[in-house]
């Protein structure tokens, strides 16, 4: 397979708040969170820590930086008031609404969606022959994974500063807004808090970033129940948005259980208890079996979960985040960013390599059996930032989801997944103004999505692409 490089309880909406956020940010202790060290699909190293001082010398270089100021209509400061009409909008939820439509923002929402009569007010956009949609939410990334100076995947020592360390984890939350993506669930990075709260503060742009700030494992503070259930309640005392655990080993190393069901109640059951969703790694069936019956929120990456296991899924009503060949593909095809690092090695290769047959005949399963709620998720790292969609075009061309149902997986039921289904992943009066325009109907062509040209988020415009005359006709196109 080549993917083309061309081209997020039930609990209500409480969308981050940046004086809330500040004050959680102030209390973080990086010294006391737990990080994985062993290796996972994802984090591992612990990259190094960014000072706050950093970030604000950041803040100061993007706000002035020449990619923020050359976006025609962007105001990085306030949201601006006005009306897009768009000749196709895909509302999320599986539908395409009837006819011209005109979308009216204002303060950051959607206030109104009508017919597209008459001339364009003042403050009108008009989208032209692009397909206007809810924009894409990815229940997991790694914000803070990125190349160094020696394009090499990022470690601690590994001679970087701290300075250019924030630079990268804001460039990886730029590219990854201008590719489309309006909300991302980042997991495992203490470092996050700064980055989400700078974005909250429209201080550097972004997407909405919803954070983990580390992970638990079997291991963690000794790993009796008692003590995982404390390390939950240290992650939300440290402003965690989710809690992300580690439930078996890594794909690399052959994906068994890990935790106990013991371990798993302990750790998922408290953060039920304390109103946050739990995200649990997990590729054996075991393993994810072991968390859907735990009451685990999410479970991530499932290889190896068979019939049984998705069975299971939609009689508990788990979310289900397979990756089909995004985060395989950037790591087969750059082995030398990761090669040597941890169990970055040759079987480890090798079992990825292996792997990614079932993982493209997984999501065809996933999205085929009844009542599963399969929810989009790339475990973007070092490298992939940017290139969240060509998951999506994989999930379509080698998975055989259906592409409408792809999307509505990255955008209404994505924002369930993160209980912001009532704010985000919709159009649709009173929803937060974060719409995206494609060239091209991504429910008809999948690889539209890989052709963002118009960015909004909370009703500030990041991106607005001048049309190309040499646009080829849209298929489908009214
Ligand atoms: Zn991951």
């Amino acid at each position: 397979m080549k993917v083309s490089r061309e081209a997020a309880t039930g609990r209500p909406p409480p969308m981050p708040n940046a004086e809330r956020r500040t004050a959680r940010s102030q209390a973080l202790n990086l010294a006391d969170v737990t990080t994985r060290r062993s290796f996972p699909e994802c984090p591992l190293t612990r990259a190094a820590m960014m000072r706050r001082r950093t970030l604000g010398l950041l803040m100061l270089v993007a706000i002035n930086s020449p990619s923020a100021k050359s976006q025609p209509t962007a105001h990085p400061d306030r949201p601006m008031r006005t009306v897009l009409r768009a000749q196709r909008v895909l509302d999320g939820t599986g539908r395409t609404l009837p006819g011209a439509t005109d979308i009216v923002v204002a303060d950051g929402r959607i206030i109104a969606i009508r017919p597209a009569t008459g001339p364009l007010p003042p403050e009108g956009i008009d989208l032209g022959r692009r397909t206007l949609l809810p924009g894409f939410i990815d229940t997991h990334v790694h914000l803070g994974w990125y190349l160094n100076h020696e394009e090499r995947l990022h470690t601690e020592g590994d001679g970087d500063s701290p300075a250019m360390s924030a630079m990268a984890q804001a460039s990886n939350a730029w590219v990854t807004l201008r590719a489309g993506f309006t909300t991302v669930q980042s997991i495992g990075e203490p470092e996050n808090a700064a980055l989400r709260d700078a974005i909250n503060r429209r201080h550097l742009p972004g997407p909405r970033v919803l954070t983990s700030l580390g992970s638990l494992n079997e291991r963690t503070r000794g790993g009796s129940p008692d003590s995982l259930r404390a390390a939950v309640r240290r992650f939300r005392q440290q402003g965690a948005d989710v809690i992300k655990i580690f439930a078996s080993k890594s794909i690399r190393d052959g994906g068994e259980a890990t935790m106990t069901p013991d371990q798993l109640l302990a750790a998922c059951g408290e953060s039920t208890i304390l109103g946050l969703r739990s995200v649990v790694h997990a590729h054996s069936a075991e393993s994810a079996q072991r968390a859907a019956r735990a009451g685990c929120t999410q479970v991530e990456h499932g290889v190896f979960a068979d019939d049984a296991t998705l069975a299971l899924f939609a009689e508990r009503g788990t979310y289900f985040d397979p990756q089909c060949g995004l985060v395989f593909r950037n790591y087969l095809d750059h082995k030398p960013w990761f090669e040597g690092i941890g169990n970055y090695n040759a079987a480890g290769f090798a079992a990825m390599e292996r792997a990614l047959p079932l993982a493209e005949a997984g999501i065809g399963r996933a999205a085929r059996t009844k009542n599963v709620r399969l929810v989009f998720g790339t475990d973007a790292v070092a490298g992939a930032h940017g290139r969240n969609a060509d998951e999506l075009v994989c999930r379509v061309r080698q998975g055989g989801q259906e592409a409408m149902d792809a999307i509505v997986s990255a955008t209404s039921r994505a924002a369930a997944s993160l209980s912001l289904d009532r704010e985000i992943g919709r159009v649709a009066v009173g929803y937060r103004a974060d719409l995206i325009a494609t060239d091209g109907d991504p429910s008809r062509d999948i690889e539209a999505s890989q052709r963002v040209r118009f960015v909004m988020r909370d009703g500030v415009i990041y991106r607005n692409d001048p049309s190309s005359p040499s646009l080829p006709p849209t298929r489908g196109s009214r």
